[in-house]
């Protein structure tokens, strides 16, 4: 089955005593047995429950992978993840992390006893030399937030598995319909479904995907040991923006080229980090590893300065300023003050986010209205 069907039919069927094309939504605790143990599959709602295993089939076909796992929040999925290592185990990321998940790591984890580096992956062999025997997962985010940076998936999967390292991608920019991890070698796929999946920002879930029957029989036992389970009805909101996700990301794919081309050629703006411009140095990969160049991109201003950032973010009317990113309505956020606000300044400026950095989510508004809003808002500075 092609992606653009299994969004609306893997893992859904009609519900069997009703016949309702929808999934229903299971809102309930626990389950009645006939006798100790005899049941039809689901006992307790934090185990398991029949809406968020329809998402979970679902999300699993979607990825080409076997098992998925879903969590209350994406960071909730990632927690899941890093609990499948040991204390003095090594965690080797990428250097412009979402700022959650850098936090997640520095902030939780390590007082934990994990040990972590985070490096530029832009060069597969340069990788390659940092991963020691220590080394137990390699965290891959790409394209990365907020610069747009390509990592070669394959490249490092090849070289983190001589070494036994786990290669897990965030694969929450691209969305499955965009980017496969694991046909490029990845063990582990992590999505904040709250962006392109759920696509309409009214909903925070957490997904993991594997092939690997040892990996999802670890991650099973914390969603229900720990208990970070999605509620059913957000579950169902999921499940239901999935089945638009390949018509959303192409549109939003298309304005983001057009917005990516608009702000290049602006004299106010400086940098545009877009992986479609064929002067991106990931382009040539992002071309091999993506169906498209996605629906993010950022820019700086050639008066790079907090105040004029500031006013252009307030002066957008179409482009709403907010974090997160993957809706169908356009966003735009201030990296420095927002989403990495927990990095320090200057590990923040070493990969890029200066102080007049805007990241923009490219929705699926008629492109001509986004142009209009950002151009307006560029004359106020
Ligand atoms: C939003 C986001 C997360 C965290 O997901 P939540 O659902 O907000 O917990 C992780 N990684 C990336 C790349 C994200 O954009």
């Amino acid at each position: 089955m092609k992606i653009e069907s299994k969004v609306i039919h893997a893992g859904i069927e009609p519900d069997p005593s009703t016949g309702a094309i929808m999934t229903p939504i299971f809102q309930t605790s626990t389950y009645v047995q006939s006798s100790p143990g005899d049941h039809k599959g689901f006992e307790y709602a934090r185990t398991g429950n029949p809406t968020r295993k329809a998402l979970e089939t679902n999300l699993a076909a979607l990825e080409n992978g076997k098992y998925g796992v879903c969590f209350s929040s994406g960071m909730a999925a990632m927690d899941a993840i890093l609990q499948l290592l040991d204390p003095g185990d090594e965690v080797i990321a990428t250097n412009d992390l979402y700022g959650g998940s850098y936090r997640l790591i520095t902030k939780v984890h390590a007082r934990y006893g994990l040990n972590a580096k985070f490096i530029d992956m832009s060069k597969p062999t340069a990788v390659a030399r940092k991963i020691s025997k220590n080394t137990k997962m390699v965290w891959i985010e790409t394209p990365t937030n907020p610069m747009l940076n390509i990592v070669n998936i394959a490249a490092i999967a090849k070289s983190a598995k001589r070494k036994g390292a786990i290669v897990v991608v965030d694969n929450t920019f691209a969305s499955p319909y965009l980017q496969n991890p694991l046909d490029l070698g990845a063990d582990i796929v992590l999505h904040s479904a709250t962006k392109y999946l759920g696509g309409h920002s009214d909903v925070i879930l957490g997904a993991v995907v594997t092939k690997k029957k040892e990996l999802a029989e670890q991650l099973f036992f914390t969603q229900n040991a720990v208990g970070a389970v999605p509620g059913p009805q957000d579950c169902f909101l999921v499940l239901r923006g999935i089945k638009t996700l390949h018509v959303r990301v192409d549109r939003a794919c298309k304005n983001a080229k057009k917005v990516a081309k608009y702000l290049d050629r602006h004299p106010k703006v400086g940098r545009v980090y877009y992986p479609g411009f064929k002067s991106h140095p990931g382009h040539e990969i992002a071309k091999k590893q993506m169906r498209d160049f996605g629906g993010m991109l950022s820019f700086d201003l050639v008066d790079d300065k907090l105040d004029a950032a500031h006013k252009v973010m307030s002066s957008t009317k179409m482009f709403a300023l907010a974090e997160s990113l993957g809706g169908v309505e356009s966003l735009i956020g201030h990296p420095a003050s927002m989403t990495h606000g927990s990095i320090p300044k200057k590990e923040r400026l070493k990969v890029g986010i200066t102080d007049s950095l805007i990241r923009l989510s490219v929705g699926i508004e008629h492109v001509d209205d986004l142009i209009a809003d950002l151009e307006t808002a560029l004359t106020e500075i």
